[in-house]
């Protein structure tokens, strides 16, 4: 089996352990005894429970998560919380701040205008996402219900490298595309999301980690789905939650407790960007599109500056069993998504093929 795989650089839906697709494939059928799988139990049996609960606490324990704050499990994805966030907590006082600095982050920046006066506190896009705003140059307002920001932008290859300052006024975090890749403090964040699609499981569900003092002050035309109150209250089980996500999310979850948890991730994700950017560093061929200090450890983007030599090394390496290179079509060229579940061999292939690439090509 593990030798029909290939690298798969996909920006999410990604790669995921091969252990965990084994584990599940040995369980579809019959669920440890129960004689039915995952996805066919009642979301309120006790043996579904038992995976909930599990779930969850090792997320909290994994995290790290103060009791301060609590775990959900939401449908609709990342974007669902683009609208969820501004709903639940622009009412304090009708005004947050945004950090633009992806298309992500521009997305929920559009949509939370519909619910409040949104102020722009700094945006990237004049070098067209490249860079990341330093803590001075971030317009905060001391009367924002919350500041906002995209922690790693999976489009264009950036990646917060602190937690912005914003003196008290809550922070309201994406992190869909670099969650458990290292520790983070939750205690510095009013709410951390993130769509699973990337390092925790099949998309169809965002986790949340939310401040509880923050929830129960909604916009009284909020949609009780969107309603982190009433989720915090019915633990997630509001409505039928997305069970196989949340099964999965678990065995992807025991594989990490089985790599060092997170320390053992951020040294993994260490290794496996300084090989490509070294690679970028050295090579007269292939440009990075970040500024150095901005560059993600988990979406590294590249191009060649000829838009064929792109589209032929996209396919000679799909040839070669690299799939999932092509850049988004906002930055172009190449992007190569290495997230928790990918091998350091698989940079150590994809290095020397890009070497190979640049001497045949030179
Ligand atoms: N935020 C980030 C940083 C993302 O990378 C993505 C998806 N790639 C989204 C939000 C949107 O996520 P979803 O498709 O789950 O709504």
């Amino acid at each position: 089996m593990a030798n029909e795989r290939i690298y798969n650089f996909s920006a999410g839906p990604s790669m995921l352990p091969l252990s965990v697709l084994e584990t599940a494939a040995a369980e579809m059928t019959n669920y440890h005894g129960s004689g039915m799988s995952v996805t066919e139990m009642s979301h309120r049996s006790k043996v579904f429970q038992d995976i909930f609960d599990t779930t969850k606490a090792d997320l909290k324990r994994i995290l790290n998560v103060p009791d301060t704050h609590e775990v959900l499990f939401m449908q609709g994805g990342a974007t669902f919380q683009f609208a969820a966030a501004p709903l639940n907590l622009i009412g304090k006082t009708g005004k947050a701040d945004y950090i633009v600095t992806g298309n992500f982050a521009n997305n929920a920046y559009k949509e939370a205008k519909k619910y409040g006066e949104i102020s722009l506190a700094a945006s990237s896009a004049d070098r067209n996402h490249c860079y990341i705003p330093k803590q001075e140059e971030l317009k905060l307002n001391a009367d924002a219900s919350y500041v906002y920001y995209c922690a790693n932008n999976t489009v264009f290859g950036t990646e917060w490298k602190y937690v912005p300052e914003t003196n008290g006024v809550p922070l309201v975090c994406d992190m869909s595309s670099n969650i458990l890749s290292k520790p983070v403090d939750v205690s510095k964040y009013g709410i951390i999301f993130a769509g699973v699609q990337k390092n925790m499981a099949p998309a169809g569900m965002a986790v949340v980690i939310i401040d509880k003092a923050l929830a129960g002050h909604e916009l009284p035309y909020t949609p009780l789905i969107m309603n982190y109150q009433t989720m915090i209250e019915k633990d997630s089980m509001y409505n039928t939650p997305p069970c196989y996500t949340i099964y999965m999310l678990g065995l992807v979850l025991k594989w990490l407790d089985t790599m060092g948890g997170l320390t053992g991730m951020e040294k993994v994700k260490a290794e496996r960007a300084k090989l490509l950017y070294d690679y970028l560093e050295e090579s007269k061929l292939f440009k990075p599109h970040a500024d150095k200090e901005a560059r993600s450890d988990m979406n590294v983007t590249f191009r060649t500056g000829d838009e064929d030599l792109d589209a032929k090394f996209v396919k000679e390496a799909t040839a070669q069993g690299f799939v999932n290179l092509k850049g988004h079509r906002s930055v172009g060229g190449m992007r190569a998504s290495i997230y928790n579940a990918m091998p350091v061999e698989g940079v150590q292939k994809l290095v020397a093929f890009m070497k190979n690439f640049e001497a045949a090509n030179a």
